[in-house]
């Protein structure tokens, strides 16, 4: 190895003329691909950046008739994408991403007829290597799900998959997944071709033009709006200008205001001597426990993979084309022994040359997609991870839909821009400590409950200290820490990011964290499954406390407020005062953009949870890990119809303790004097305003909803921060008799699915419909919502996909991706699986589709044979149109038999 590696360097001494010579050849022939126009006073679309994102959505933009235009400041392909490895890969543990990725392989599939341009696509197949039995049981979840969407792929032995690649040491690995559809890329053919079919269709590329400004006004709303761009050949008037700079993607924006948590890093591959065992049609190899991978060129293979140590970058020079980093092998040295292990000739072949370059990674290892919130018209497709070529197609292409339909029609959510706050898109600090973290984890088992352990305790709710007395494992979800469940007497507290001991920190010495997280290191069930069930079980016996606190808490006024609100929501909102509603709010295509109760309320006092405000208000209580998204969406409904409205967010300001289980309003009573009962203060579905006694000489202030997310009678009480602590300690004091816990989300969770109430973002998406997740009953059939003749059609015509609820009869841990079968036929996949504790069975949630398209109904779902397969194995299954549990909700009314 050693020898390899003096080898290497010496070798990649020599080369380093040869590598400016690459570019210099690189650079010439991309002149060929692009047109020498002259710039245009104005475009429908401005894209900015000729690499793989650029090149994309100009080509899908052009192909729907939008006159767009792409600037290059240098030549195509000149950033990150001329020294791509290209590997396009398709399995993934998420349905959006298995889906984004097929559109990119069909569409280099199809360029050629055409633009009568070769791609330079090459169907050569993947082989993902494994060297434990987790590691072979995630590829059995790859493989299942795979098969929702026609990819082939299967298991094979050390032998098979020697087979499949000669050099490989069968002795080095236990097995491996074979998925023969994969392939590999030409980065400069390929947008060559995407070029010339955009060109085909309008859309124009002009190079040598650097844009210096993206220039902006303010719309009737004060809020900033595009008008066009500034370059050195002139400028466009446009609307809308798409950010695609790669890793230049903060520097035109940050003069805006606009921020994103995008970090540059160096990033590389090696090429070998040639060898006499490779051709190139051998499949691409990952190995993930290795953090490595092989790509053929030619008779060369190029290995690459994902350091603990990666060299981030503050910015790159705005004059870096063609251009390649030395390679620090201090770095790369630790994919050497493992290439060497799996593939010994890799060894002795000796490296011919290196390619070390810029990428843009993010805190989540996704790209950066979709409108700004804070500028009109600006929208951004940065950020790739090193994902932008297998990306670039299936991304462009949503893209195009969004730019042009508003939205796209996949659920885009963990690419949406919009999953990062404000507060979290300016930290700096916070989104190097992720990257750094997602880049080194690329390649980890991606367990169901895994958390991060960079970019902790960013956001804490007032109650934060208190949870870790109680012995609360936190987890994070858009930069807030919340109790995911509770390790009675002990204490767990998140420490600050030791970079995993590397760039000479000293690795933290407190790793009772990091242990209990090792508990949710399987796909077995979790070592606090148990735990976990008596949280869950004590809220149904008992009760439990939960602390909702970064739950999105919004109050929506002004004289137009009743029009934002009806025109927003679906449900009827034409209720009395103190009514608590469940709702959606849709986007323009009837999706669910997201799901809300809304309170209508009166003018209070003037505290956070009682404001002062003149006529009706709406109160909006959404979930914590798409808060921002859920305010931005109802935000941009406001612009649009230029309502006269006031969105105030009292996120931060308001804790949140949700009391739930039969014993809640015993306990509740002990420290209020209210009456609250049925017949009294609080019926089902209502809210007010309570006082709460802390001691003999102190009360105060809490809004309380009567609400449940777990299906029991409960309170949630939304408290000034002030008083958080003071309700908190009332509270579990009150209940100590009456045998409070507290519980977690974990919990949670599993207590709303065994319930079957929706999770948006899992069983609920902007992909789907109410109709189709049999939540018709919150969209009213009178008056105008966005959506609703969607929603109209649907009712009438009937839908080919439902929501339906899988129990399995056997005790075997699901997490969702598991494919569903209907007398053996696939008909879809759970998206979510927890365990229903009460119930004692696994329970899921899916979207039963036929295969010919036709109408779902109740019939349909109620008969037939169903299985669920979960690594590999069919299980039998019952089908329920509604979660068998409480199905007249009768616990929730305080009705215990
Ligand atoms: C070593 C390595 C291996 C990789 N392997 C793979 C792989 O196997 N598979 C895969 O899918 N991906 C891979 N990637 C990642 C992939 O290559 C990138 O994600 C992708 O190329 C990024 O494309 P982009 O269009 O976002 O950025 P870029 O290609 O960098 O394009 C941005 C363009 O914007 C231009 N620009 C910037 N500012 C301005 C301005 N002000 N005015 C005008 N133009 C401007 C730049 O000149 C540049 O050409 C790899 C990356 C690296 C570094």
């Amino acid at each position: 190895m050693l020898r390899l590696r003096a080898n290497a360097v010496a070798k990649f001494k020599s080369h380093i003329a040869g590598g400016e010579q690459r570019a210099i050849i690189a650079a010439t022939s991309a002149r060929k691909y692009s047109t020498e126009s002259p710039l245009p006073e104005s475009a429908d679309v401005v894209i900015i950046g000729g690499g793989s994102a650029g090149c994309n959505t100009l080509y899908q933009l052009a192909k729907r008739g939008v006159r767009a235009v792409l600037l290059e400041k240098s030549k195509l392909t000149a950033g990150t994408t001329w020294h791509t490895a290209g590997l396009v890969w398709r399995l993934r543990p998420n349905d959006v991403e298995i889906r984004l990725l097929a559109a990119t392989r069909d569409l280099l599939m199809s360029l050629e007829e055409e633009t009568g341009h070769n791609s330079g696509w090459i169907n050569n197949g993947g082989l993902f290597i494994s060297h434990s039995p987790e590691r072979l049981d995630e590829y059995s979840r790859l493989a299942t799900l795979g098969k929702c969407f026609g990819i082939d792929s299967h298991i094979v032995g050390p032998e098979q998959a020697q087979k499949l690649f000669p050099p490989l040491d069968p002795t080095s690995f236990t097995g491996a997944l074979y998925s023969p559809g994969d392939g590999v890329v030409d980065p400069a053919m390929m947008c060559t071709a995407l070029t010339k079919g955009a060109t085909a269709n309008g859309g124009l590329v002009v190079e040598d033009c650097t844009v210096s400004q993206i220039i902006t006004g303010e719309n009737l709303l004060g809020m900033k709006d595009v008008r066009g761009v500034l370059t050195n050949k002139g400028t466009i008037r446009t609307n809308t200008v798409v950010n695609a700079t790669g890793v230049w993607g903060r520097d035109l924006i940050e003069p805006l205001g606009v921020f994103l948590p995008l970090i540059p890093m160096k990033h590389a591959y090696v090429v070998s001597e040639t060898m006499d065992t490779i051709h190139q049609m051998l499949p691409n190899v990952r190995d993930h426990d290795f953090s490595l991978y092989f790509r053929i060129q030619g008779k060369s293979i190029c290995m690459g993979g994902y350091e603990n140590n990666p060299i981030m970058l503050n910015r790159v020079p705005g004059d870096f084309h063609f251009g390649l980093y030395d390679l620090d092998y201090s770095v790369f040295d630790t994919h050497i022994q493992g290439a060497v292990k799996l593939c010994p000739a890799f060894g002795s072949a000796g490296i011919k040359s290196t390619i070390c370059g810029p990428e843009s990674f993010t805190p989540d290892h996704k790209p950066l997609m979709g409108p700004d919130p804070t500028v009109s018209g600006l929208f951004h497709s940065v950020g790739y991870n090193s994902a932008g070529m297998m990306l670039g197609g299936g991304c462009a292409e949503q893209l195009a839909q969004w730019i042009i339909h508003d939205r796209p029609d996949r659920h885009m959510f963990a690419y949406d821009v919009r999953r990062f706050t404000p507060k979290q898109k300016k930290a700096l600090n916070w989104a190097t400590e992720r990257s750094h973290e997602a880049y080194t984890k690329n390649y980890s088992i991606v367990f169901p409950h895994d958390e991060p352990l960079a970019g902790r305790n960013f956001t804490v709710d007032p109650f934060h200290k208190q949870m870790i007395q109680y012995g609360a494992v936190m987890e994070e979800r858009h930069g807030w820490e919340r109790p995911g469940y509770f390790l009675p007497d002990e204490t767990v507290v998140v420490q600050p990011y030791d970079w995993y001991g590397y760039y000479d920190h000293p690795k933290n010495a407190n790793t009772h964290y990091e242990e209990a997280l090792k508990g949710d290191y399987t796909f077995g069930f979790s070592e606090h499954h148990d735990l976990i069930g008596e949280e869950a079980l004590t809220c149904r016996h008992d009760a439990a406390l939960f602390n909702l606190s970064y739950f999105c808490k919004l109050f929506l006024t002004g004289s137009q407020a009743k029009e934002a609100a009806e025109w927003i929501f679906t449900a009827n909102l034409d209720k009395p005062i103190n009514k608590t509603i469940y709702t959606c709010a849709l986007n323009k295509r009837g999706g669910v953009e997201g799901d809300v109760t809304v309170s209508i309320v009166e003018s209070g006092l003037g505290g956070l949870h009682d404001p002062i405000f003149k006529g009706r208000g709406y109160y909006i209580v959404a979930g914590g890990a798409s808060a921002y998204h859920t305010k931005c969406h109802i935000l941009a409904a406001i612009q649009e119809k230029a309502f006269r409205a006031v969105v105030s967010d009292h996120t931060e300001e308001l804790g949140v303790l949700s009391l739930q289980g039969p014993k809640s309003r015993e306990i509740l009573q002990k420290i209020t004097d209210f009456d609250l009962s049925n017949e009294k203060l609080l019926p089902m579905n209502s809210t007010a305003i309570l006082t709460i006694k802390i001691n003999p000489h102190y009360s105060c202030h809490v809004r309380v909803l009567r609400v449940s997310f777990v299906g029991e009678l409960g309170y949630e009480l939304h408290i000034p921060e002030e008083s958080c602590n003071d309700v908190y300690n009332a509270l579990m004091k009150a209940g100590y008799k009456e045998s409070l816990r507290n519980a977690g989300y974990r919990a949670l969770y599993s207590l709303s699915s065994e319930k079957g109430y929706h999770l948006w973002g899992s069983d609920l998406r902007s992909d789907d419909t109410p109709i189709e997740a049999n939540l018709g009953f919150v969209c009213r059939k009178e008056g105008e919502y966005q959506g609703k003749e969607i929603v109209d059609r649907q009712r009438e015509n009937g839908v080919s996909r439902r929501l339906a609820f899988f129990t399995l009869r056997e005790q075997v841990p699901i997490w969702g991706l598991e494919a569903v079968y209907r007398d053996g036929e696939i008909v879809g996949h759970l998206r979510r699986g927890e365990y229903g504790y009460t119930l004692q069975k696994p329970i899921g949630q899916a979207y039963v589709q036929r295969a010919d398209s036709s109408p779902i109904t109740n019939q349909f779902l109620q008969s037939g044979h169903y299985q669920i397969e979960v690594m590999g194995k069919l299980y039998d299954a019952d089908c329920h149109l509604r979660s068998p549990f409480d199905p007249k909700g009768e616990r929730m009314q305080g009705i215990y038999k």
